[in-house]
């Protein structure tokens, strides 16, 4: 045991990097420059998004955090309120970019129980009447899957969609793992990306693509996107070369996610059968999970991520005394086996500490 130097990555799925292949595509990439729609890979990269998406155009752009901003500064005007969930990734993670590059309010909700927005809690905020005093509702934007890798049902999705047309509000869809969210429902991404106007996906996570995600929508969304995505200095030039590991992402790494997500349930289950942790592994829906402890020692996850840590296991710092796994394309299944044993050998170290 002491010899395996291999480090098992639970941190995140960002942490996979370009595969063999995609490295070979990256270094044929047929180039050319992209702000003169010149670059033939990232012609067929767009192309091929769009078809998968089920929308008329999509737009390559460097971050998750870039397409969901650039994807609110081309729908709304400084000044209009978004309506979101407290937990999305822009209110938490994008650091205040919303107020910074649109110009928007965030109307949050807020659910602990649950981090999907239903259409009742929605509408109670949207801006019904003209007044004054009052900001435009000018966005809607929901998230699949969620922080907490659990999945939105596609029926909330649907009425979420259908009712904000009836206000003539857009959707934005933060899909960053909208492919595992598909795997997840068991159904075509195009069955989630039809309930939103505009879609964000990553490239870069699960997909193992180095760098990149897709902004999708309609032509005319998109050709407005382009030239603010110019305004925000995402114009790329000889962008092939990341374009070409984006294809493999999106016609082949696409098609593995299962895997990822039964490494996470399996993983979930050996956990389960510590006393120390409460974790219900029938609640993991794709290949992010968190981990509670039952103790109410107030460092026992940092205590449990140390351990990890001196095993050659990562695990990122504790989110409200809880610890978050994520599987991906490298983590295989000896891996999960390798953390049981370590598993097997630290709890009773824990135990006696606590
Ligand atoms: C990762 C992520 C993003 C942002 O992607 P970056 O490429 O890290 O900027 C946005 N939304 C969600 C839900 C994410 O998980």
């Amino acid at each position: 045991m002491t010899n395996y130097t291999k480090i098992i990555d639970y941190r995140s799925d960002t942490v996979t990097k370009p595969t063999p292949e995609m490295r070979q595509a990256m270094f044929e990439a047929k180039v050319g420059d992209d702000v003169f729609g010149e670059d033939l890979e990232m012609l067929e990269l767009e192309k091929t998004a769009a078809e998968m998406l089920g929308k008329q155009s999509a737009l390559f752009v460097p971050s998750g955090t870039f397409g969901n901003q650039l994807a609110f500064l081309t729908h709304c005007r400084h000044g209009d309120e978004m309506i979101i969930s407290d937990a999305s990734h822009p209110v938490q993670y994008e650091a205040g970019a919303a107020a910074v590059i649109a110009g928007v309010q965030l109307r949050t909700i807020r659910n602990p129980e649950r981090e999907w927005i239903s259409w009742d809690e929605i509408e109670t905020l949207i801006r019904k009447t003209e007044d004054i005093h009052f900001p435009k509702t000018g966005l809607i934007e929901i998230q699949n899957t969620l922080g907490n890798g659990t999945v939105m049902p596609l029926d909330t999705m649907s009425e979420i969609k259908q009712n904000a047309e009836k206000y003539a509000i857009p959707v934005h869809l933060d899909g960053a793992r909208i492919f595992n969210a598909a795997v997840a429902l068991n159904v075509d991404v195009k069955e989630l990306a039809k309930h939103a106007d505009s879609v964000m996906f990553c490239l870069s996570k699960g997909l193992c693509a180095p760098i990149g995600s897709m902004l999708a929508g309609t032509s005319e969304f998109i050709q407005k996107a382009r030239k603010n995505r110019k305004l925000m200095g995402g114009g790329m030039r000889q962008v092939g070369i990341l374009a070409a590991p984006g294809l493999i992402a999106l016609k082949k790494m696409s098609k593995r996610l299962s895997e990822d997500h039964e490494n996470a349930k399996k993983l979930a289950l050996i956990l389960s059968k510590f006393d120390i942790f409460d974790i219900k592994p029938e609640e993991v829906q794709s290949n992010i999970f968190f981990l509670r402890f039952k103790s109410k020692k107030s460092n026992i996850a940092e205590l449990f991520i140390e351990k990890m840590k001196s095993n050659n296991i990562l695990l990122t710092p504790p989110r409200y005394g809880a610890c978050r796994f994520v599987t991906h394309f490298d983590i295989s299944k000896e891996d999960i086996l390798r953390t049981e044993m370590v598993l097997d050998k630290i709890v009773k170290e824990l135990m006696s500490q606590v």
